[in-house]
C-alpha cells in the first residue's frame, strides 16, 4: 500500500514512522523542517500523563503511547521520555482527579493519593493548603516533543519513507505540491494541525489560538531529574521542572485569542502576571525566580476536545487527522497505530473523532476551556 501524509507534525510523522516500520511506502510532506516551531508539535517539552478523567479511552490510549515513545528510544537511541512524574493538584475530594484515579485504577496505571505534605516533599518549593490532595502519576512524566517528532521521522526514513519538503493542497484525492508537481497513492492523509482550517475549513470544527509558556530560572534545585511535571486541572495552569536548562515552564492554559495558522508567532508577553501570580502562591521559592524568556505558540482546538480523525465524505482514499486540541502531542503514535487500523479496515475508529460539528464540551486538557459538568 503507498501513503501519502502531509504534515509531519506528532500525529503524522508517527504514522510515517508506524507505517514504514511495518514496510509501507510512505511519502511525508511537510512545508517546514520535522519541529519547527511554526508547527504545534515544535516545541521542546510536552507533559505525557494517563490521567484524562472518566474517560478509559484517552486513559488507555496515553498508556499505550507511552509503550510505543519507549520502542521508538529503544529503536533509535533518542532519550524522549523523562518519567518524573505528574503531580496532579485536587481542589476537591470528588473532582476531575479522583475521576483519573479511578480510571487508571481499573486499568491497572500506576497512582497515589498522596497528602499535601507527601506531595510538599516532591518539590523543591509547594504550597498546598488550598488543596484536598495531590494525585502522583509515577510514570507520566515530559517528552522531548520538538527531539521526538525528529525522531520519529528519521526513523521513518531508515524504515524507507521519503521526506518532500513543500506546502501542498488538495485536489480530489491528490496531493498537489508548491511547484506542481502533483502525488497520487493508495491512501492520503492530512494531519496538517491548524491548517486543516485552511485546507479543510467546512470539514473541520477548529480553532486556531495564540497561547504562551514562561520559563523561570528557578535555579539548581529545579533542575533535579526526578522533580514532577504539574496540572492544577481547577485553575488552568500546568508547568514542568527545569529540562535542559530552559527553565522552569509554567503555562496559563485558557484559550488565548484566535491566532492564523500563518501569522508570525509573536513573544511579547501577554500572561506573565497571572502566571506569576500563581507561581508566588504554589511554589513560593519561585516568587522572584528570574523570567528566562515567555514564549507564544499555537492550539488548534476542537470544541470538545476530542481529536479529529476519519475519512474524507467525498474521497474515498482520503483522511483528515488533527484536533490535538492542546493535548494531542503524547497520543502521536497510539493513534498512528488506531489510525493504520482503521484504514486497514480492521477497527474503526470512534465516532467522536468525526468530522463535521461537535458540541462543546469537558475539556480533555484542563477547565480551561470547555463545559464544566
Ligand atoms: C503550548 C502547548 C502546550 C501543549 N502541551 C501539551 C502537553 O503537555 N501534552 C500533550 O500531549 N500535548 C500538548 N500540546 C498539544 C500538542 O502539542 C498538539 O496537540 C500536537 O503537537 C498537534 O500535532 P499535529 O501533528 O496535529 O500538528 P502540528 O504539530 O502543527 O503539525 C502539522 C504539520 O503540518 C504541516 N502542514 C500544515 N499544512 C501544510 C501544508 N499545506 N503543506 C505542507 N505541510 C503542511 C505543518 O508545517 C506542521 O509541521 C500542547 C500544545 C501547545 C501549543
Amino acid at each position: 500500500m503507498s501513503t501519502v501524509i502531509v504534515g509531519a507534525g506528532t500525529f503524522g510523522a508517527s504514522l510515517a514512522w508506524w507505517l514504514a516500520r511495518g514496510g509501507e511506502n510512505v511519502t511525508l510532506v511537510d512545508q517546514f523542517e520535522p519541529g519547527d516551531r511554526r508547527a504545534t508539535s515544535g516545541g521542546e517539552t510536552r507533559l505525557i500523563r494517563c490521567g484524562h478523567g472518566s474517560d478509559a479511552d484517552y486513559t488507555a490510549m496515553a498508556r499505550r503511547a507511552r509503550t510505543l515513545w519507549r520502542e521508538l528510544e529503544a529503536e533509535s537511541g533518542a532519550d524522549l521520555l523523562r518519567e518524573c512524574g505528574i503531580a496532579w493538584f485536587a481542589h476537591t475530594e470528588d473532582g476531575w482527579e479522583a475521576a483519573c484515579q479511578q480510571t487508571m485504577q481499573a486499568q491497572d496505571i500506576p497512582v497515589e493519593r498522596l497528602d499535601v505534605p507527601a506531595a510538599e516533599r516532591l518539590f523543591p518549593s509547594l504550597r498546598g493548603d488550598d488543596l484536598a490532595f495531590v494525585l502522583l502519576e509515577p510514570e507520566a512524566g515530559v517528552l522531548r516533543a520538538q527531539q521526538g517528532v525528529r525522531t520519529l521521522v528519521r526513523q521513518a526514513l531508515l524504515h524507507g519513507a521519503r521526506l518532500v519538503h513543500s506546502r501542498a493542497h488538495p485536489e480530489g484525492e491528490a496531493v498537489v505540491l508548491a511547484h506542481g508537481a502533483r502525488l497520487e497513492a493508495d491512501v492520503v492523509v492530512w494531519a496538517c494541525g491548524g491548517w486543516l482550517t485552511q485546507l479543510f475549513g467546512d470539514l473541520v470544527s477548529l480553532t486556531v489560538t495564540r497561547q504562551e509558556l514562561l520559563f523561570l530560572d528557578g535555579g539548581r534545585e529545579w533542575r533535579q531529574p526526578q522533580v514532577p511535571g504539574w496540572v492544577d486541572y481547577d485553575r488552568a495552569m500546568y508547568g514542568t521542572a527545569d529540562i535542559d536548562g530552559l527553565g522552569v515552564k509554567a503555562a496559563l492554559d485558557v484559550e488565548g485569542p484566535p491566532l492564523d495558522p500563518d501569522a508570525p508567532l509573536i513573544d511579547t508577553p501577554t500572561t506573565v502576571g497571572v502566571v506569576r501570580d500563581y507561581m508566588r502562591e504554589r511554589f513560593p521559592a519561585l516568587a522572584r525566580a528570574r523570567l528566562n524568556e515567555a514564549r507564544a505558540c499555537r492550539y488548534e482546538l476542537s470544541p470538545d476536545s476530542h481529536f479529529i480523525a476519519a475519512r474524507h465524505p467525498e474521497h474515498e482514499r482520503v483522511w483528515i487527522v488533527g484536533g490535538g486540541s492542546g493535548h494531542g502531542f503524547k497520543h502521536g503514535p497510539a493513534m498512528a497505530e488506531r489510525i493504520a487500523a482503521a484504514i486497514a479496515g480492521e477497527t474503526p475508529l470512534p465516532e467522536r473523532f468525526a468530522l463535521g460539528g461537535r458540541t462543546p464540551g469537558r475539556s480533555l486538557r484542563t477547565a480551561g476551556s470547555g463545559v464544566v459538568t
